[in-house]
């Protein structure tokens, strides 16, 4: 700064020379930083860089990790023989609406959930339970040798949790093995379920949610009892029926897990399911 005072000090032709070429240099190029500068911002990307690697050996730590348990379930499984039983449960064990949203024909429910078993009312919501869940989960239970039950849902935990506090209040079909919204927001996947990929049956409503593991699915009727906004045909909530217990959809797959069971206990060289898994398009909905 003394320096610049200098020179301004100097006579007219050198002040002009000094100012023009002040001028070029600031926008020709940034001005120069100071040294303490400089060290201040090279210590703050040398800060940046790091965490930055930092960050980046945990992705790989993680990666490894879950890739190591993926490996060990599935060196698991083929010891046990091992199968894995994925639920969902909105539209697949149940259908809970908003009371709020009770179609006229349906406010009689309001006074039917105390004495009704496969109705629970909790805060603002009804839940109904599809016909059959209970001897299912008892059923699949049995299975038990040979499958771990999963839920796998888009529902958030604490909505979770308030089902699963009716369907499994003392953790003995899932346990902790509950993958919610929180997890997995997008879409669902098995690469969040710790098992051998090939020895999975996802029973779900809706395929779309699986885009990578459609091979696993086994696409169930969508299961309905309250009525959906928009829709103009009877719910079987208004015309108090519901779906067939011993012939519906749930019955169907329970048939069909035996089934899976069986060829698993039977051939010691079966090592994959999905081929038994009829394709989404030619199962027409169990
Ligand atoms: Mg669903």
């Amino acid at each position: 700064m003394c320096n610049t005072f200098s020179k301004l000090a100097v006579g007219s032709a050198e002040k002009r020379a000094f100012v023009e070429n002040a001028c070029r240099e600031s926008t020709a190029s940034p001005q120069p930083k100071s040294k303490r500068q400089e060290e201040s911002s090279s210590s703050s990307l040398c800060l940046i860089d790091d965490f930055v690697k930092r960050l980046q050996q945990l992705n790989l730590a993680y990666d490894a990790a879950t890739a190591r348990l993926t490996e060990l379930a599935s060196l698991n499984d083929n010891k046990k023989k091992k199968l894995h039983l994925v639920l969902d449960l909105d539209h697949t064990l149940i259908h809970s609406t908003l009371v709020s949203d009770f179609s006229i024909k349906e406010k009689y429910l309001l006074e039917e959930d105390d004495s009704r078993l496969d109705l629970w009312r909790c805060n603002e919501y009804m839940i109904k339970l599809r016909p059959f869940v209970h001897e299912f989960l008892l059923e699949a239970k049995k299975l038990d040798i040979l499958f771990t039950m999963h839920v796998y849902t888009m529902g958030s935990s604490s909505y979770v949790k308030m089902v699963l506090m009716w369907i499994d209040p003392d953790k003995v079909y899932f346990r902790n093995r509950v993958i919610t919204r929180e997890a997995s927001p997008y879409y669902k996947t098995l690469h969040l379920v710790k098992a051998d990929k090939r020895r999975v049956v996802i029973v779900d409503d809706t395929i779309d949610v699986w885009p990578y593991h459609q091979r696993n699915l086994l696409q169930i009727t969508r299961y309905k009892y309250f009525r959906d906004a928009g829709t103009m045909s009877e719910s079987y909530a208004e015309a108090k029926k519901d779906e067939s217990r011993r012939k519906g959809s749930l019955a169907y797959v329970l048939k069909f897990l035996k089934h899976v069971h069986k060829r698993f206990e039977e051939e010691l060289d079966c090592k994959d399911l999905r081929p038994l898994i009829p394709a989404p398009c030619t199962q027409c909905c169990f």
